[in-house]
């Protein structure tokens, strides 16, 4: 007989079970630890396997997607419109997790009076750029390159631009290139389809790893402040979010968390919204229901500029240094740190600690030092984790209400009883 259990049943029970495995590896290295080594790297190898599978399709899967959606737009005017309801939505729910995160941090107050040392071996916390190198890396010097070093952003910008000037050549070229990028699109969708399967695995093996390796010595004095930033990321995922598709596109938000509960985990689990995104760009269309044009341009782009659970992160973050540093932030710093937060979570790239990385230009901004970000390090991948999967449900729902909004939703996708895979 064979079981057949839902995917996202599948995927619950490999955090569980990983869970348990982290769990039962760390007492094992206590008596074992050559044991621990062998079994630690056996899951190493698994989940660097799922990861590098999953980076291998983004470019080749985001670019085509991105080309078929936007040179069956036909109008540049219709392109203009969902451009700026996509910016609007990124700014309106970025916008309204820094509020959440802002209140909580001032009423929580996790930081005063903590006693915080800081690390052995603080990390080495590189500068980050600046806000207008970012805006001009926008356009890519070299497509190649931008494609080779992983920069979402140049490759988005190049597949959007050849996409849109297929509607401006002879119907002739544009008839014998489509179709082209059409079938390449179509492979790429069935390998994605072929990984989804090993997402639990996936998914097991990158989560037991780290749940064997994460100390909880040094967790403990910074659990206040981790339960404030839990505390925002779950109100954003689990109430404004779900409010904001309840009102918009009618339908029970729960249900979409479900279709997309494989991305949701994987995004858990790898801390990285590129990684993610090829997971999230087939189940939003397979299992959802938003349209190629509308999955393909606001997912890869919301998976790099719309991060409302890193913006959330960032405001909380940063006034908790504040508060253990002593330091009163007036009303016009606190507004830099929201400012500061929304830009960027814009700017930052969607890989693991990419946030905490950046924090450092809000922290120069109101005059912290740099280096007190090292304070908040340890409990950053578990945060990282929590505020990844924010970022993709984010940008879910941001596609989900803007494909209904232009009629380009099909309900009975999200509707049909759940699969397997
Ligand atoms: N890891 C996050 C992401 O990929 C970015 C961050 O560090 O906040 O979305």
């Amino acid at each position: 007989m064979r079981i057949r259990l839902a995917l996202h049943w599948q995927m619950m029970i490999a955090l569980l079970l990983a869970l348990a495995c982290g769990l039962g590896l760390q007492r094992l290295g206590v008596e074992h630890p050559a044991a621990q080594a062998a079994a630690l790297q056996a899951l190493q190898i698994v989940g660097a396997l799922f990861l590098r599978a999953l980076k291998m399709i983004v470019l080749p899967l985001v670019m085509t997607s991105l080309v078929c959606g936007m040179a069956g737009l036909g109008t540049a005017g219709k392109f203009g419109r969902v451009g700026l309801k996509t910016f609007a939505y990124y700014l309106a729910t970025t916008t309204i997790a820094v509020t959440s995160g802002l209140v909580l941090v001032n009423v929580m107050r996790p930081g005063v009076g903590a006693e915080m040392p800081l690390p052995d071996q603080p990390p080495t916390i590189s500068a980050p750029q600046t806000i207008s190198e970012l805006v001009v890396r926008i356009v890519p010097e070299n497509v190649f390159q931008a494609m080779a070093q992983f920069d979402m952003l140049g490759a988005i910008f190049f597949a959007l631009v050849f996409g849109l000037t297929l509607n401006f050549v002879a119907a002739g070229t544009r008839e014998r290139l489509l179709p082209v990028v059409a079938a390449v699109l179509e492979v790429m969708m069935r390998i994605t389809h072929v990984i989804i399967l090993f997402a639990p695995l996936g998914v097991f093996a990158l989560v037991s790893g780290l749940v064997a390796e994460t100390g909880w010595a040094a967790l403990r004095p910074l659990i206040p402040y981790a339960l404030t930033v839990a505390a925002g990321l779950a109100t954003h995922y689990f109430v404004s979010l779900p409010v904001l598709l309840a009102l918009f596109v009618r339908v029970n938000p729960y249900r979409v968390m479900r279709a997309m509960s494989a991305a949701l985990i994987t995004a858990f689990s790898t801390a990285s919204s590129s990684a993610t995104l090829p997971l999230t760009m087939e189940r939003a269309q397979q299992r959802v229901g938003v349209s190629n044009r509308v999955a393909s341009f606001v997912l890869p782009l919301g998976a790099t500029i719309n991060m409302d659970g890193t913006a959330l992160y960032e405001c909380v973050a940063v006034i908790f240094l504040a508060q253990v540093l002593g330091v009163e932030l007036s009303a016009v710093q606190q507004v830099t740190v929201f400012v500061g937060a929304v830009l960027i979570s814009i700017g930052a790239a969607g890989i693991p600690h990419a946030g905490l990385v950046m924090m450092t230009i809000i922290l120069s901004a109101v005059g912290l030092p740099v280096e007190s970000a090292a304070m908040i390090w340890a409990v950053d991948r578990v945060l990282d984790m929590c505020r990844t999967s924010t970022n993709v449900w984010s940008d879910v729902t941001g596609s989900l209400i803007i494909a209904a909004s232009e009629g380009e939703w099909d309900r009975s996708v999200l509707e049909r009883p759940a699969e397997r895979t």
